[in-house]
């Protein structure tokens, strides 16, 4: 989608920290990290948001990716995935993204 920050990152046309791609999604370290470890996992393909995703093979390969850099960042056995789900959730980027963070202690329930 012309205007959407995160497809410009996949598509390389806005540089970005990219630790992981494959065919499918794109995964790329988040300008305002909130743990030591903080990526972003998108689909190369321009989905608004999860409720919107109906692609069950590209949830899985998005799921896949996430805990595939959880692991070779060395996090592993210890990491949060979080998915913001509309503004109310605090959803500020309408392209779907998983966001990975690892390498502190996280309070559950999360604010
Ligand atoms: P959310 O609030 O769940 O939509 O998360 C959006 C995330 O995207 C935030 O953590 C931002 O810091 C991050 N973000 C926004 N623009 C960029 C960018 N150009 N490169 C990397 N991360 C970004």
């Amino acid at each position: 989608m012309a205007d959407c920050i995160f497809c410009k990152i996949a598509a390389k046309d806005v540089p970005a920290p990219i630790v992981y791609e494959n065919a499918d999604v794109v995964a790329f370290k988040d300008l305002n990290p909130r743990a030591p470890l903080h990526v972003l996992v998108i689909p190369r393909r321009h989905v608004e948001r999860l409720s919107e995703l109906d692609d069950e093979a590209l949830a899985g390969k998005l799921t896949l990716a996430a805990a595939k850099v959880a692991k070779d960042a060395g996090h592993g056995d210890n990491f949060r995935l979080v998915v913001n789900n509309g503004a109310g959730a605090g959803q500020s980027v309408f392209h779907v993204h998983f966001h990975v963070l690892g390498g502190r202690l996280f309070s559950w329930p999360p604010g």
